[in-house]
């Protein structure tokens, strides 16, 4: 049976990601360090940092205080909007890396394509230059649109491997994850638990205590049975420890069609073609 550290999911350019991560957006550079190194510990190989976190510094401490070898991470960041165009792309990627401390990151991603702005192609061929120079292993984006995605893959020579987007019970995006099967690209899901907002609802409570399990544990299983990737977020090591013990039970389709039965496209954030 796979465990949150076998659990991997390939990529269109033949590396592949766990399918399970942890991610640290709102975690301050104090806490950061000590919530990597402990996740690393109890079997998590995928951290989701990005610059706009300002806690690269201190990921990079819990990776380099951590026994774990360097090359059984999955080290992933993205690049802020305010970094969008070819050249501020090449150079937001050097202040990571300087950062996080490492000659390399395993995921680059572009953070929101700010469509208005109309420079997220030029930070594509950056993408494309950054791996082809190696300083980047594989490339995806984030909060991109079908039709964000189309444009990329008809200018360019790569598709991004995946796509890093808002997904929970209340936001499924089955068409977008149908539009990413039909092209290669993974679906990573951010802020799979809404936020935490649908950890009281009536119905997914009921449901974990029938499995005998959290209900984020619920959701995240959910998620992993859809092929979806994930990222939860906690502050708490009791939490990230519990958040990746989601591999010894198993929904029913039932179960799974009653869960994907609650999507009301509900965002906890903005709709990327209005953020720019
Ligand atoms: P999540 O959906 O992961 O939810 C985090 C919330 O759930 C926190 O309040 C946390 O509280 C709570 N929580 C986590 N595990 C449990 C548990 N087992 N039991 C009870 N409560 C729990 O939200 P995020 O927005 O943080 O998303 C996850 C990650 O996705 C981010 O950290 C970031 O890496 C990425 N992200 C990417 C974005 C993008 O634009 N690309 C945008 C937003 C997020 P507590 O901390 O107290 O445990």
């Amino acid at each position: 049976m796979d465990d949150v550290t076998t659990a991997h999911l390939p990529l269109s350019d033949g590396n592949s990601i766990p399918q399970l991560g942890l991610g640290v957006y709102k975690v301050g550079n104090d806490l950061v360090t000590d919530l990597v190194s402990h996740a690393l510990s109890v079997g998590y190989r995928l951290i989701d940092t990005a610059s706009m976190y300002d806690n690269e510094a201190g990921v990079g401490h819990g990776l380099s205080r951590s026994d774990v070898p360097r090359e059984d991470i999955v080290l992933a960041t993205k690049f802020w909007m305010d970094d969008l165009g070819y050249e501020g792309t090449l150079s937001a990627c050097k202040k990571s890396l300087t950062s996080l401390g490492t000659d390399y990151v395993d995921l680059y991603l572009i953070h929101w394509p700010a469509p208005q702005r109309d420079l997220y192609l030029d930070s594509w061929k950056a993408m494309e230059k950054l791996k082809a120079d190696g300083l980047v292993r594989s490339i995806g984006v984030c909060n991109f649109h079908e039709e964000h995605l189309q444009r990329i893959m008809d200018a360019s020579e790569q598709t991004p491997v995946l796509n890093q987007v808002e997904l929970h019970p209340w936001l499924s995006q089955e068409p977008l994850v149908d539009f990413h099967a039909r092209h290669g690209i993974r679906t990573q899901a951010w802020s799979p638990l809404a936020r935490g907002q649908v950890l009281d609802d009536p119905s997914l409570v009921s449901l974990a205590g029938d499995y005998g399990v959290s209900v984020a544990q619920l959701v995240l299983r959910w998620h992993l049975q859809r092929g979806i990737a994930v990222i939860p977020k906690s502050n708490s090591t009791t939490r990230i420890t519990q958040n990746a013990q989601v591999f010894g039970f198993e929904l029913s389709e039932e179960h799974m069609a009653l869960i994907s039965g609650m999507n009301r496209d509900y965002r906890t954030g903005l709709d990327p073609k209005d953020r720019n």
